[in-house]
């Protein structure tokens, strides 16, 4: 049987994160990372917006400040990003501190979609000259921690410590392997929102602000705007009974080529639900809300103008072609439709306040033919027990990365890689 010192799943950012850490502080271990899809490496591919302040990142209760400035200290060195410039932001923090709402002044850097791809190259290119092994289209099973073995589609190896990382789509498959540990878990925490696209014009903060996050009352925030060569995408997941649904999200192009531009922005405005007993399972939850709105939209996401959900009716297919104020949306495929007949009223209702905050803060964002994609759902809160604090969850084995609820993007899941290496190393 093949032996590893080190076997990482996921070559995402957390995977990533631990192996060059463990290159450049034991050069000597025998590393192998192994990913399921054919091509590396996770969400890096999407986007790759890279914010570089706390807390953006990195759930409060894995993370002090202290703590993680010191890891996103050697994030920003390993990165040296080109921080993005913001303009004119003590103006919208003001309108925003007088409606008890808040926008953080974060430092962020934007490669696009494309640039990701690039950095991804050049990260694989690095650990391949270092000597890391990395296993594409080979995915890991189950675990067998007695033995120090795992057997994955291909193979069973050994490994002498692991580091498993498999993100937001493998939070069922960490779930599994958590069974097999018996390794307490909860995940009562879940994200419910909407993706909103606009026309740059009536959202202009992004020429001064590339990502804005605004935080308002009732657990409510922006998450994840693009704009540039922005697009509205959907990721189509699989409930643990077998039923199809979709969540919609959004990346961007990087281009500094005006005529490739569009003139539309997109984010997601998402309230934090805490469930207790007796259902405290947010998976289930947002399964559940996923599937009733997949069968509302015969299989597709839905999409609301705004003009039409103020009206209080749903949008017609008419909705999108005849309106004189209209943009394409850029999803195609989604259902015109009322997205409160599949929103729970307390997440509609704290969702909208929000947004009329914020079209007070930017007006223009709630124009009429603003389109709302419905659902954006976030599963992040895999809350394993750890045993120590770098993410060890029992005998040489360790988690990171979003799937594990240790972080919520690319810098802060690459700190959690680098946190757990240095357990696997010590
Ligand atoms: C459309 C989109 C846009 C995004 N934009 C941004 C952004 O701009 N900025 C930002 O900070 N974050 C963004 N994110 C979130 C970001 O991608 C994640 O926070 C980050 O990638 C998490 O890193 P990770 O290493 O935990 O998991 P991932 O990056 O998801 O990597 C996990 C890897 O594990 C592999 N895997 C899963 N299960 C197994 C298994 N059983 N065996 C083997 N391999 C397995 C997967 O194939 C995957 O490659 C975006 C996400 C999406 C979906």
């Amino acid at each position: 049987m093949d032996y590893y010192d080190i076997v990482i799943i996921g070559s995402g950012p957390a995977g990533m994160g631990c192996a060059f850490t463990i290159i450049k502080e034991k050069p000597s271990l025998k590393i192998l990372i192994l990913d399921k899809n054919k091509y590396s490496t996770g969400g890096m591919r999407n986007d790759c917006k890279m914010n570089f302040t706390y807390p953006i990142g990195f759930p409060l209760d894995y993370w002090e400040k202290d703590v993680a400035n010191s890891y996103l200290e050697e994030v920003t060195e390993f990165f040296q990003p080109n921080i993005l410039d913001k303009k004119n932001i003590e103006r919208y923090q003001k309108r925003a501190t007088r409606l008890g709402c808040e926008l953080l002044e974060i430092k962020q850097t934007h490669l696009g979609t494309d640039g990701g791809l690039q950095l991804i190259k050049d990260l694989l290119k690095r650990l391949d000259e270092n000597g890391v092994e990395l296993a594409l289209d080979e995915e890991m099973l189950s675990i067998d921690a007695e033995s120090h073995a795992i057997s994955t589609s291909k193979r069973c190896l050994n490994y002498g410590k692991i580091l498993i990382a498999p993100g937001r789509q493998g939070f069922q498959f960490l779930q599994n392997v958590m069974k097999s540990l018996d390794v307490p878990y909860i995940d009562n925490i879940v994200d419910i929102g909407v993706r909103v696209e606009t026309k740059v014009d009536h959202y202009p903060i992004v020429k001064d602000y590339y990502d804005p996050k605004f935080y308002f009352p009732e657990k409510v925030r922006t998450f994840c705007t693009n704009s540039g060569r922005a697009h509205v995408v959907k990721e189509k997941y699989v409930t643990s009974r077998g039923d199809d649904w979709y969540s919609v999200n959004g990346h961007a192009y990087s281009t500094t080529n005006k005529e490739q531009q569009s003139d539309l922005v997109n984010f997601a405005i998402l309230k934090t639900v805490k469930l207790t007993a007796p259902l405290a399972s947010g998976q289930q939850y947002a399964e559940n809300l996923g599937v009733n709105a997949y069968q509302l939209g015969g299989g597709k996401p839905l999409m609301q103008r705004v003009g039409d959900f103020r009206m209080g009716s749903r949008s017609k297919e008419a909705t999108f072609n005849e309106d004189p104020y209209n943009f394409e949306p850029s999803l195609k495929g989604c259902c015109p439709s009322d997205i409160s007949l599949a929103m729970p009223a307390k997440v509609l209702r704290a969702i909208w306040k929000a947004m009329k905050n914020l079209d007070t803060i930017v007006p223009g964002v709630l124009h009429p033919s603003t389109i709302m994609y419905y659902p954006e759902i976030k599963l992040y809160a895999n809350k394993p027990t750890y045993l120590d604090d770098h993410f060890k969850v029992a005998e040489d084995i360790y988690f990171a990365g979003d799937g594990a609820g240790t972080s919520r993007g690319i810098t802060g899941a690459w700190a959690s890689g680098i946190r757990a290496a240095r357990g696997m190393i010590q």
